[in-house]
């Protein structure tokens, strides 16, 4: 086994038995989508996990934020990140709005509060923070920056699946959270998402957004809004049945994956791990490492080509910062957001999933002691 190759994620999946028995009623229903029992099953037992009033489910998690910003009817300038996955600022481009990129700090890799009210003009119409790698933002600071200046808050929580904070369900803070539930996450549907919000904004936000995850149909005689089609099918939401049943179960795993990560890599001068925050469930999302080449004498680049040469597949995420990507050339200098663009040179996330051997864990960390030796 010793050789095998070890990818950085690999998803959880429920035994074939377990699907098969859920996907039965699918036959006997011939409901495959458009809102069908599985889905309603699902959206209430998300509910009670996320800890949240209303839960939305769509075809994934970047249709939930760009429909997300579509149903709030922004128009102007978001306050977002760099340091994030590409679909983040895809979303705000494709709704017509101008992505301002605010600088991340270091140890959370979230949104820095202190550097956001400098960004605000008379055009800012939101905030759209991410919770980056399970990390999550500072949700107190952002909301009453938020208040202050009548700003929308909207939350790309693809990386915070099940994440709580004092208590609270991490989707219940700002206005609206989107969740990814794509195969490669902490919990997934093989392809999905969802919108959690409070009750407050149901009949309005929560109600427009329905119709426009269905090409903005209101009724069998009215469309009412202009949208694409994000529905969320039977046989996805039959696999978050599943897959929820177990998903405690999987993330107490991914705990004793990141604690032995954190042993063996405290410490070493030149190389810095994710840590746990205060009051916060953590989920294990992701375990990034920051390699810090002065004073390492070695890069980031030249360890994920070490790990490489073993088989190791580690992943330069987030790099390239989407500031600085070719599909927005010449519009934004990354030079801007230094902290971020820093930490995308120097970071890797290291393989972590439920099943991934605390043994192979002690390999990938011995591998990188020797390098950096
Ligand atoms: C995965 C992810 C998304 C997009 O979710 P999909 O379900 O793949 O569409 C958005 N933002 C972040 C930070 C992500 O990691």
């Amino acid at each position: 086994m010793a050789n095998d190759k070890i990818l950085v994620t690999r998803s959880s999946m429920p035994d074939f038995d377990e699907y098969v028995e859920e996907i039965r009623d699918i036959w006997d229903s011939r409901w495959l989508t458009n809102m069908g029992i599985k889905h309603q099953t699902l959206q209430k037992e998300l509910c009670q996990y996320l800890k949240t009033e209303n839960t939305e489910l769509f075809t994934n998690g970047h249709m939930a934020i760009e429909l997300s910003l579509a149903a709030f009817d922004l128009q102007g300038e978001v306050i977002t990140t760099p340091f994030t996955f590409v679909s983040t600022t895809q979303a705000i481009v494709r709704n017509g709005l101008k992505p301002v990129f605010c600088d991340i700090d270091p140890v959370t890799y979230t949104m820095d509060p202190t550097k956001i009210e400098a960004l605000i003009t008379d055009k800012t119409c939101a905030i759209l923070p991410v919770h980056v790698y399970g990390n999550i933002c500072h949700v107190e600071e952002i909301e009453e920056i938020a208040k202050k200046h009548g700003l929308k808050v909207i939350y790309d929580a693809a990386h915070t699946f099940g994440v709580e904070y004092k208590g609270r369900g991490i989707g219940t803070y700002g206005d609206a959270s989107c969740f990814s539930f794509h195969a490669t996450k902490v919990f997934h549907t093989i392809e999905g998402g969802a919108v959690t919000y409070k009750d407050d904004i149901k009949d309005t936000f929560g109600t427009k957004l329905n119709y426009m995850k269905d090409f903005g149909i209101c009724d069998e005689d009215n469309i009412t809004e202009i949208g694409p089609n994000a529905k969320f099918n039977e046989f996805c939401a039959a696999m978050g049945l599943c897959n929820l049943r177990h998903v405690d179960g999987e993330i107490e795993k991914r705990r004793h994956v990141v604690e032995r990560y954190r042993e063996n890599l405290s410490g070493i001068p030149g190389i810095t791990v994710n840590q746990p925050q205060k009051d916060v469930k953590p989920n294990y999302a992701y375990f990034p490492v920051i390699f810090n080449e002065e004073i390492l004498g070695i890069d980031r680049n030249q360890i994920k080509d070490i790990l490489a040469g073993h088989g190791i597949n580690a992943r330069k995420y987030f790099y390239p910062l989407t500031n600085s990507v070719a599909c927005y050339k010449g519009q934004y200098d990354p030079e801007d957001t230094p902290v971020a663009l820093q930490m995308s040179k120097r970071v890797l996330t290291l393989p972590l999933f439920a099943d991934l051997a605390l043994s192979d864990v002690d390999r990938i960390c011995n591998i990188i002691k020797e390098a950096v030796k």
